[in-house]
């Protein structure tokens, strides 16, 4: 059985990195969207080990120390990761993973798994994406003015990545990012050993 396919969809924070990989997941149910662990307070609404693991800064550290996190970002004053067992349970399934997560930790991920597509979602223009993190309510003026400006220094960071996303039209954004899934899936390298098997391919 193949590998599932680690998508990582990333970005700055407004730009409906959640949002479309919650619409992703409702039209693809089989794939596994990781649930990261964190340090920052629960919003109103959000569920321990549902929208995240909620940990002290203390269990964070032990996790780091444990080698329990695939990767871990500091973003504004909190810490984020994502739990390595169920990812990588999940790949050897063969089901495909998604992980909504910030620049800094995406580009950890890079540097230790193979493999991975890595989608930079973006709002049409700035205007936008300070429209859409006030929109959301869940922040201070303040954190919100850290949030875009945090935005301002991940921007060049995307040359790392494989795909921009435009997030203009949100349907349109998640028909866009089952086409990246689509065009992966069919990418050469994650083709041939199979073809080889079936065609004895031979150098
Ligand atoms: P992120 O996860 O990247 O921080 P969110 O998914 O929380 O961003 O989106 C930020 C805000 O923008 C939310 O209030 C969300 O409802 C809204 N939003 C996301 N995508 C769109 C879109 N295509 N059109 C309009 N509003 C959107
Ligand atoms: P928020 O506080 O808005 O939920 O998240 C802040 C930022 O942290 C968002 O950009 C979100 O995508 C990112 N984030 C969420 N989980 C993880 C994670 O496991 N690792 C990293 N590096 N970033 C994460």
């Amino acid at each position: 059985m193949s590998k599932g396919l680690l998508i990582v969809v990333s970005g700055p924070s407004g730009a409906g990195k959640g949002t479309i990989c919650a619409e992703y997941c409702k039209r693809h149910p089989e794939v596994f969207l990781s649930v990261s662990a964190t340090t920052r307070s629960p919003r109103p609404g959000e569920q321990d080990g549902v929208h995240y693991f909620f940990y002290s800064k203390e269990e964070f550290k032990g996790m780091i120390e444990n080698n329990e996190l695939l990767e871990w970002a500091q973003y504004c004053e909190n810490f984020y990761g994502t739990p390595k067992k169920y990812v990588e349970q999940a790949l050897n399934e063969g089901r495909d993973v998604i992980l909504e997560i910030e620049v800094q930790g995406a580009l950890n991920v890079q540097s230790r798994f193979a493999g991975g597509t890595y989608v930079f979602v973006l709002p049409p223009d700035p205007d936008v994406l300070a429209d859409r993190l006030r929109g959301r309510q869940t922040e201070t003026e303040e954190v919100v003015q850290k949030r875009l400006s945090r935005a301002m220094e991940e921007l060049p960071l995307m040359s790392h990545y494989d795909y921009v996303l435009e997030n203009d039209q949100l349907e349109e954004a998640v028909n866009d990012l089952e086409r990246i899934v689509r065009a992966e899936k069919m990418s050469r390298p994650r083709r041939i050993e199979d073809l080889e098997q079936i065609w004895k391919i031979k150098e």
